[in-house]
């Protein structure tokens, strides 16, 4: 049996009939820049996200950048963030100028662990980037409250996480702004890059959306730099074809992960997810930590299974950032997920047969 990590196609099959129809719609128009299909993805995703603006950006990625930039975070400051993320969280920190500072991780979540945040702020911090990981938020209370004690911005990469909830707040809806990445491979993907900032700051939203379009209001008037950071119309109207969908895809990645909890239960040799009690995680990614990570990966590909490992190095370990002279060992907490974790096939459409094969080819292994 075939299973690959995550089939796009058989997500398109559902959505053909209303999706040419929407990029014809904006071919007929030729209007590709901003316009009316970009300005209904902005509300929707900002009412969706309980935010009182959206701006939509070129990718996840750029809205991370356009949030530190438009903060004014740049030569000098430092910003906290996890060292077990994607490489764009912290790699938007440097391209401004600042300085990332790692904070470990829970063991359990793999989200940033607020008690050790405090420990890690300089009079020189200006912000705080919690990524919620995999679909599951951070535990935002506390951070915002040591946010709030030193002044500090919030900025929530929300990339793998839109329409999650924590203490029933929606991502990107708590800090000073939330950043979506609509990459095909996140829970609202798109057909090719882009992204979105939230925010229920309406001034800050407005500057971004100038920030986004050069700094620019009117027309050829710059009131400050900004760059062309845009999200185009024929992203839009795809997005809105599948943005009502995605409550109904991530209900179904969360009864999938369900169904490979109750397979791989009496797999002591497993761990399987742990999702708060006051989280609602949109299984962007279900990871498991296995012993033999390695060797299990390639057990389970060549069983014709697609997985993957997010992360396999630490952001701090890697060698365009060794200049910041962090050491192996620093954060073992990341270090050792990343030696251990592996994330399964869990889109909506798999099958109940493929997902007994995936947990039985898991199983075989652990068995040896
Ligand atoms: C995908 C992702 C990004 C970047 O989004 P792009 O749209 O690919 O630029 C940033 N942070 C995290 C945690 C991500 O998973």
């Amino acid at each position: 049996m075939n299973v690959p990590l995550l089939d796009l196609k058989a997500q398109y099959a559902t959505l053909k009939d209303k999706m040419m129809p929407a990029i014809e719609e904006v071919m007929e128009a030729q209007w590709f820049i901003g316009g009316p299909n970009v300005t209904a993805l902005e509300e929707a995703v900002a009412e969706y996200s309980g935010c009182s603006k959206g701006i939509g950006v070129s990718s996840g990625t750029d809205a991370l950048l356009a949030s530190l930039m438009v903060l004014d975070i740049g030569q000098g400051d430092e910003v906290i963030t996890t060292p077990f993320t994607f490489f764009a969280t912290v790699g938007s920190i440097w391209r401004t100028g600042a300085r990332p500072v790692f904070v470990d991780i829970e063991p359990d979540t793999y989200n940033i662990d607020p008690a050790k945040i405090e420990a890690a702020v300089t009079e020189n911090t200006k912000a705080i980037i919690p990524v919620h990981l995999y679909g599951q938020m951070c535990d935002m209370d506390p951070i915002m409250a040591i946010a709030e004690k030193h002044n500090l911005y919030v900025i929530e990469d929300a990339a793998q996480s839109i329409g999650s909830t924590y203490k029933g707040r929606k991502a990107g809806s708590i800090g000073t702004t939330g950043c979506f990445s609509f990459f095909p491979s996140k829970n609202l993907g798109c057909n090719g890059d882009g992204g979105m900032v939230v925010t229920n700051d309406v001034e800050l939203g407005d500057k971004i959306a100038m920030f986004r379009n050069h700094g620019m209001q009117p027309k050829y008037f710059h009131k400050f730099i900004g760059g062309n950071f845009r999200l185009d119309a024929l992203q839009a109207a795809a997005l809105l074809v599948k943005l009502p969908h995605l409550e109904g895809w991530s209900a179904g990645r969360r009864a999938n992960a369900a169904r490979y909890n109750e397979l791989l239960a009496d797999c002591d040799e497993v761990t399987t997810p742990v999702i708060r009690e006051e989280n609602v995680t949109i299984f962007n990614q279900y990871v498991i930590r296995v012993p033999n990570r390695d060797a299990c990966k390639q057990f389970i590909l060549d069983a014709g299974i697609g997985c993957d490992v997010y992360y396999p190095l630490c952001l701090h370990q890697q060698e365009c950032f060794a200049p910041l002279g962090y050491n192996d060992g620093d954060f073992p907490v990341s270090e050792q997920a990343a030696t251990e974790v592996i994330a399964l096939p869990i889109y909506s459409e798999l099958t109940d047969e493929q997902i007994q094969y995936v947990a039985g080819k898991v199983k075989e292994f652990i068995a040896g």
